[in-house]
């Protein structure tokens, strides 16, 4: 692998590699960009088979991470990492610890969070050494549990989807699909039923899908029968990767619109096959952007209400993306692409304006 050809494909901005032999600690925090604000991403613990493919996964983490802040409208870049190592037997209070000295030697131009393969209490670990952490308990002062905001903001764009299809944002009456019954499905569900949706809900441990379904009166599908449901959304809430060559064909649905992440197994293959089946898809990383929205507010020590109604901004995110992808006839992830590349634009031009010219400093710190 050519490394640096490999970070600057993408205009990554620093790229760390973390080792010490003593704790069991090999990381690597990739920086893809800071001109809207700290690198914010998660910490990601993944037995990964080759150094190649966490340095791989770190860079298209990261990039991700930009497009969401920005799309959101944060005063944050993006960043990422990866620890590489078992979750399940690796931990060690020392690799944490470790892992968070590295955080504070970048000063701020990173900020760290849990991911896969890593808990609140690991990052507890990591606060001991640094501040730059966040996704920290309620009870420690933190924003807690982000889902219940990514579900209210899945919420709001799944309205604006409705509103660009049909003409009206009301989700009464309407069927939806629902897949994976875990933390954010199940608040998500909550917000539907009260609106008078009609819900068809799956998830492979039944058992997780028990109380939505006691609450909502939602009806149970058999996992793999969830993309055969004669519905007007899909909602996809599990994992990533399940809108393909596969599924696609099958889907009797206008949206597809939910929380996960990479839905797309192929961003514009399958991109594009939904377009042409005339399915809107809302762009994952800007509907699911309201856990984002929960951490950011911590970071500025906000409580969670505020987040809340950034939350409901989605709505118009998501309405003004679907006219971009139209006025310029491209796909929705596109669009989205568009609008996030053109506000990191133009606010790093801001940036960049009083970068550096100390009279200034006061003055903007005051204003920030
Ligand atoms: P979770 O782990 O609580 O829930 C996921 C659920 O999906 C689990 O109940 C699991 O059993 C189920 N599942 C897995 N594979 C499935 C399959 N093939 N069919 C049906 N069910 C399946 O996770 P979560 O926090 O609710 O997050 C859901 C998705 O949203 C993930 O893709 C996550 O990355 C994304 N997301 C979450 C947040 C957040 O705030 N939690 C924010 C942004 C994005």
């Amino acid at each position: 692998m050519e490394i640096f050809k490999e970070v600057e494909k993408n205009g990554h901005e620093q790229v760390v590699f973390c080792s010490d032999k003593k704790a069991n600690l090999r990381a690597i925090i990739a920086i893809h960009s800071t001109t809207l604000g700290s690198a914010l991403g998660g910490a990601r613990m993944w037995t990964y088979s080759s150094d190649e493919d966490a340095l791989t996964d770190a860079l298209r983490l990261s990039r991700g991470m930009t497009y969401k802040a920005a799309v959101a409208g944060l005063n944050l870049g993006g960043g990422k990492a990866v620890i590489i190592g078992d979750p399940n037997s690796d931990k060690t209070e020392s690799l944490f610890r470790t892992y968070g000295r590295f955080v504070e030697g970048l000063a701020g131009r990173y900020i760290t969070a849990e991911d896969v393969g890593t808990t609140v209490q690991d990052m507890e670990f990591v606060r001991m050494e640094t501040k730059y952490v966040t996704g920290i308990d309620r009870a420690l002062g933190g924003g807690g549990d982000p889902s219940p905001i990514t579900a209210y903001g899945v919420y709001y764009g799944m309205k604006a989807c409705v509103k660009e299809v049909t003409g009206s944002d009301s989700l009464r009456g309407k069927k939806i699909a629902v897949q994976g019954m875990g933390n954010v499905a199940s608040t998500l569900c909550d917000h539907l039923a009260q609106e008078g949706a009609r819900l068809f809900v799956t998830d492979i441990y039944p058992n997780k899908a028990k109380p939505v379904v006691e609450r909502t009166k939602a009806k149970f599908v058999e996992p793999e029968k969830i993309y055969d449901v004669d519905a007007d959304i899909f909602c996809p809430c599990a994992l990533g990767g399940i809108i393909n060559d596969k599924t696609i064909p099958r889907l009797k649905v206008d949206i597809v619109a939910g929380g996960a992440n990479n839905q797309l197994a192929d961003e514009k293959k399958h991109g594009a096959m939904l377009q042409k089946r005339k399915i809107l898809f809302a762009p994952d990383y800007a509907i699911n952007a309201g856990g984002l929205m929960s951490v950011a507010s911590e970071l500025e020590g906000y409580p969670p209400e505020r987040a809340m109604k950034q939350a409901e901004g989605i709505y118009e995110t998501l309405l003004k993306i679907f006219q971009i992808a139209k006025n310029e006839k491209i796909l929705t992830f596109e669009a989205s692409n568009h609008l996030a590349e053109e506000r990191i634009g133009q606010i790093g031009h801001i940036r960049r304006l009083y970068a550096g010219k100390s009279e200034f400093d006061g003055q903007l710190a005051r204003f920030t």
